[in-house]
């Protein structure tokens, strides 16, 4: 539109005013100046989340808790505020939360010593009450209802389930209310259990069509190697084929709070990669993330399938 406007003008300009073609040169400079510096603070990532329509962002138990594994409020505040601005763009979210543990920790005070499954999913079903809490107070705010669906990965592999899964979450989404997805931790045995939120959250974006899975974690994207060992890693910001890299990569070492480490992250990014699907891997602990990440003002890794 601006190419063509300037060029009305310079044709006006040489046939009849040729005094203004200074004016024109002058606008072409402005307007190629203004393209360069937009291609310049477009990152893929902040690209990606403009062009998606149908975003699943998938919380991990870093992200939503502070170093002492307590819930952090105001983090999950800035995370619900950014999800209202997407939706408010005319954007779908479906957000898969990690965190019921320690939440359940955090609630009752005590039993977080003890190794046996059935009082670690004893602490889930507790937690999981919490971190409904949390989301139904934040989306509050904005008068967006939030909806819980808790998960197995027996859903996923029956047809049936699986119809009704879809058929849940886009009567959901289509009426404006936000799901929240967690595996089924309470009724989770080895056998069935999904075992990471990485993974839900990759066949949560399958299975509903999205068009971006989004992970938030306690990195800024996948390394080289982990930073949290070496000062020297470098953050990759784009991937093409994830299981290429994992091959080329030092993937050892996971935070206190997590469950996956690096390589359930890079096993999502296969898994919606092979859908066609794209992953930004990004820093949840970072104020205004998604903000930061269309302005350019922060990096991530983005993961498309192989070229
Ligand atoms: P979450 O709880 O968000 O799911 P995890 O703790 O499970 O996160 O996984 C992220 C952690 O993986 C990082 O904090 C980092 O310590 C570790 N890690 C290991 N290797 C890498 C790597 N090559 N790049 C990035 N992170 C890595």
């Amino acid at each position: 539109m601006g190419r063509n406007l300037l060029e009305k003008i310079e044709n006006k300009s040489q046939s009849w005013y040729p005094e203004i073609s200074f004016t024109v040169d002058f606008i072409r400079v402005q307007i190629l100046w203004n393209t360069r510096k937009r291609v310049k603070i477009m990152s893929a990532a902040g690209e990606l989340l403009r062009q998606s329509r149908k975003i699943v962002i998938k919380l991990g138990s870093s992200t939503i808790s502070d170093e002492h594994g307590n819930i952090d409020k105001e983090l999950m505040q800035n995370l619900t505020d950014q999800l209202n601005e997407l939706m408010k763009d005319g954007k779908q979210v479906i957000v898969v939360s990690s965190g019921a543990g320690i939440c359940g920790v955090a609630a009752i005070n005590k039993w977080h010593r003890k190794g046996d499954m059935n009082y670690k999913q004893a602490l889930c079903a507790i937690g999981q009450v919490e971190l409904m809490n949390a989301y139904k107070e934040l989306f509050g705010k904005y008068d967006t209802h939030v909806a819980q669906m808790l998960l197995c990965r027996d859903d996923f592999g029956d047809q049936n389930r699986n119809l009704h899964i879809r058929n849940t979450l886009f009567t959901l989404v289509d009426e404006g209310v936000v799901p929240i997805i967690n595996e089924n931790d309470s009724v989770s045995v080895e056998e069935i259990s999904i075992g990471d939120n990485d993974t839900l959250g990759a066949l949560t974006a399958n299975l509903w069509g999205a068009d971006l899975l989004v992970i938030l974690s306690d990195i800024d994207g996948v390394y080289d190697k982990n930073p949290r060992v070496y000062d020297d890693a470098k953050l990759i910001t784009e991937v093409h084929g994830a299981d290429a890299l994992m091959k080329n990569i030092d993937t050892k070492g996971v935070s206190d709070f997590g469950t996956g480490g690096i390589v359930t992250k890079l096993h999502a990014a296969q898994l919606v990669n092979d859908y066609g699907i794209p992953m930004i891997l990004t820093n949840g602990w970072k104020t205004d993330i998604l903000r930061k990440l269309m302005s350019g003002e922060e990096e991530a890794t983005v993961f498309y399938g192989e070229e």
